[in-house]
């Protein structure tokens, strides 16, 4: 071989390994940039799926916090795992009690009980725990479960805390309310049975005591007439049935026309009614419903008040707001300090032996606060014992136009 053919040769096989190099490095090349691709792909995948986790994990924390029921979480040694808002707040614990024993944390040996019968009999329900410390009384429901891990191992226990302290007083407002009825019911009902029975017995043929028994048999129809439209005004107060019509309600004029209907019960006990409502002032309320407020009020002060006393309405545009402020004032012997916070309660009365005589039902006020309620407004009392009461309500008022209407 010529010395130019083995340089050609030469040449050639150079030429083609280094080809061959740039073709492994391009291909290298390559490669390294998809697997870095694929990496980073790798990565993004792996970074959303901890965002996607850690929203997730935020979604159940808000929805653990914002639970009226407490949740409270053992784990398999019956140390305290998780406890959201709620289950703390019952307990009114400030401190992390993650880590400690059940009875360390809360102190409750109900609860610890609760536990120790969940872990042997797997789940408790419905058990009641009155808990009386803390900020107030509480009666909490609690169901438990024991959790299981794999291959049936125990692994901790769930409670749920239910709080029907608001259960258990309105049932307890059920029961009174049931009995009184029927104690108010029962009294009339016996004092008619008993004057009809004296009249069958005879008494019918003899005039002036039959009238006598008469008259007892008419007072309590009247009382029970009286009673059952309380009740049923104050069942639709309460679940909203009775719908407020609203008008522009002219006061002054109005009060007139209450009082109108109390002057022969007034005159009969000297009482004298006094409007002081100046002329001018609105209010936005149901006018019928505002005769039933300042009947009762009117009614009242002229039962409890002083024989012989006043009876003033009074009437004033509050400086805050829209507000108008009615008052029911009278100069009789007041309500004691302690009975003053009670009297809107239904069936409440100061002396129930005078209420009852003067043909009190004992909702007249709960029927006022109620109606009063149902306009926006607020009804209070101010009252000293011999200092006569002021019974006062606001109502929205109605602001005069220009040209005085
Ligand atoms: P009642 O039908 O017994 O009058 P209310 O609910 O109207 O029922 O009033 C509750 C109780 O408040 C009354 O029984 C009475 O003891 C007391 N009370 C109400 N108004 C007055 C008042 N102006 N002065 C003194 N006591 C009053």
């Amino acid at each position: 071989m010529s010395s130019a053919t083995a340089m050609a040769a030469l040449l050639g096989a150079v030429f083609s390994g280094l080809a061959v190099a740039l073709f492994l490095r391009r291909r290298w090349l390559r490669v390294a940039a998809e697997a870095s691709a694929l990496r980073d792909e790798l990565a993004r995948e792996r970074s959303s799926r901890a965002e996607s986790q850690a929203a997730q994990n935020a979604r159940q924390q808000a929805l653990f916090e914002n639970m009226l029921e407490g949740v409270l979480l053992l784990d398999a040694s019956g140390r305290v795992q998780f406890t959201n808002a709620a289950c703390r707040r019952f307990f009114d614990l400030e401190t992390d009690v993650r880590g400690h024993t059940l009875l360390e944390a809360f102190r409750c040996n109900e609860l610890s009980a609760v536990a120790t019968e969940a872990s042997k009999a797997g789940r408790v329900n419905g058990r009641e725990l009155e808990l009386d410390g803390g900020s107030e009384a509480r009666l909490l429901q609690v169901n438990a479960v024991a959790l299981m891990g794999p291959e049936g191992r125990p692994d901790g226990i769930l409670m749920v805390l239910h709080d029907a302290t608001r259960l258990r007083q309105l049932e307890s407002t059920r029961r009174e309310f049931v009995a009184n009825v029927s104690h108010e019911l029962r009294t009339p009902l016996s004092l008619i049975k008993g004057s009809v029975e004296t009249l069958l017995d005879g008494a019918a043929s003899q005039p002036a005591i039959a009238s006598k028994f008469l008259d007892i048999i008419d007072r309590h129809c009247d009382r029970l007439t009286f009673l059952i439209e309380d009740l049923l005004t104050l069942s639709r107060l309460e679940s909203g049935q009775l719908a407020i019509n609203y008008d522009t309600v002219p006061l002054r004029g109005h009060v007139s026309g209450v009082l109108e209907d109390f002057h022969r019960k007034a005159d009969e006990r000297g009482v004298r009614l006094l409007n002081e409502v100046p002329e001018g002032l609105q209010a936005r309320a149901d006018s019928d419903r505002l005769d039933q407020v300042l009947s009762n009020l009117v009614d009242n002060a002229i039962k409890y008040g002083r024989p012989g006393g006043a009876v003033r309405i009074e009437g004033r545009e509050l400086p805050e707001g829209d507000l108008i402020e009615m008052s029911v004032v009278d100069d009789g012997p007041g309500i004691p300090t302690e009975a003053a916070e009670r009297v809107f309660e239904r069936f409440y009365r100061v002396d129930t032996a005078r209420s009852r005589e003067q043909g009190g039902t004992g909702l007249g006020l709960s029927i006022v606060k109620h109606i009063i309620q149902a306009h926006g407004g607020e009804v209070r009392l101010e009252t000293a014992p011999g200092k006569g009461s002021a019974f006062r309500f606001t109502l929205p008022a109605v602001p005069l136009s220009p040209t005085g209407k």
